[in-house]
């Protein structure tokens, strides 16, 4: 089986994540696919495969080589984004790309198109996977898979490339930000892992945002508007006074790169309560320090100015910057910058704006940086991978294996 045949074989498994249900994998279906991926993974001859009761997916590329090498890890997940539907997922290539348009679905008239996507054009002459216009395509993340079981049989099959001990892991439910919860990195048992995960080829990731969010409620009084004057207090409008009082211009939509944001990604309210939820986000630790305080500082002076108690917050940390998990191992960066330069891959290092399983399993204690997987427009109908960047990151992770044991 190729890469290719892999991936889409892959893509037919339905293994959309849902957050809804608190269960680990949080949907059956993606057992089914990892029952498929252990009988695969048994038929390519590797060893001590575990699956476990959550649908974390272990198995072991046994070292071809006496001498002490650091045992690595390579992970991908296997769910797809609740964003859109994974079910029917009907693939198409097209061959050697010309750079026009492509029609996904005429009679819903889906066109893939340059003018919205110009970094198709960054691909022209190569074989793109694409959709029907009807579905999300899969490769984020079942490129990821396709391409370190295929870098496995490689390795297999080339025994003149010396390796240490690989070990792979497929889990369940990244895309609903619990892929690391269950991960179990001391049976894992690597020194250091890389996810493959995530877009364009080159794309290495060891910054992510540190991550929290704050729900606020306001409680108003109500009465009777006929008789309101001097004693309502709509707590709608509270919670428009707090709206107000963040910096417009420290929102999703007015930053990139390194700056932070308040996101207020939700309000519901009547006269008598209201709430209003945020998600707060900075690379940097000491900045993302402040946002949290300048979130309490405000809703203590809404406190001040209507009354104790009036709004009341809560404020938690979801996951942090895995930067300083990976500085002190600055070598892993290194590995991965060597092996892309050695299969003709420009390296470039941006900051994630988000978060990945990399930087959860790096606090956990497996440092874990993100290395591309090649598909673009995740989550949605315009999901593509171009083949020719899986066969890259696929050569990467070879690489990787290589320069690990050659040390
Ligand atoms: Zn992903």
């Amino acid at each position: 089986m190729t890469l290719v045949d892999r991936f889409l074989k892959y893509v037919s498994f339905d293994t959309q994540s849902d957050e809804s249900t608190g269960l680990t994998p949080s949907t059956p279906k993606q057992m089914i696919f990892a029952e498929y991926l252990k009988k695969e993974l048994e038929s390519l001859g590797l060893e001590d495969i575990t699956l476990d009761e959550h649908g974390y997916l272990f198995a072991t590329l046994p070292a071809n080589i006496n001498k002490e090498v650091p045992t690595i890890g390579f992970i991908a997940h296997m769910d797809t984004s609740p964003d859109m539907t994974g079910k029917d997922v009907t693939p198409r290539i097209v061959e050697k790309y010309d750079g026009s348009d492509i029609v996904l679905c005429a009679e819903e008239n889906v066109v893939l198109s340059p003018s919205q996507f110009p970094e198709l054009l960054d691909h022209k002459g190569e074989d793109l996977i694409v959709t029907n216009g009807k579905t999300l395509l899969g490769a984020d993340d079942k490129a990821g898979i396709a391409e370190i079981v295929s870098a496995m049989v490689y390795l297999k099959e080339h025994p003149e490339i010396k390796h240490g001990k690989i070990r792979i892991g497929f889990n369940p439910d990244e895309e609903i930000g619990e892929g690391a919860h269950k991960f179990d990195v001391e049976k894992f048992g690597c020194e250091w892992g890389y996810t493959m995960d995530g877009g364009e080829v080159g794309e290495l990731e060891f910054e992510n945002f540190n991550a929290a969010a704050a729900k606020i409620t306001f409680k108003g009084r109500n009465v009777h508007p006929g008789y309101a004057k001097d004693k309502m207090i709509n707590s709608i409008y509270l919670a428009n006074q707090f709206i107000t009082m963040l910096p417009s211009q420290e929102r999703p939509e007015h930053t990139t790169g390194y700056e932070g944001f308040y996101h207020l990604i939700g309000i519901q309210g009547d006269v008598e309560q209201s709430t209003v939820s945020y998600i707060i986000r900075d690379h940097d630790r000491a900045k993302f320090e402040n946002r949290k305080k300048e979130i309490e500082r405000l809703v203590a002076q809404m406190n001040a100015e209507y009354g104790a108690g009036t709004a009341t917050l809560e404020l938690r940390d979801q996951y942090y910057n895995m930067r300083e998990k990976i500085e002190p191992v600055m070598h892993i960066i290194d590995t991965a910058f060597a092996a892309m330069e050695a299969v003709g891959v420009k390296p470039n290092v941006k900051p994630i704006r988000g978060g990945t399983d990399g930087a959860q399993l790096s606090f956990k204690g497996l440092p874990c940086p993100n290395i591309f997987a090649g598909g673009l427009n995740f989550h949605g109908r315009y999901e593509f991978v171009p083949i020719q960047n899986m066969e890259k990151a696929m050569k990467v992770i070879v690489k990787i294996a290589e320069l690990v044991a050659s040390k």
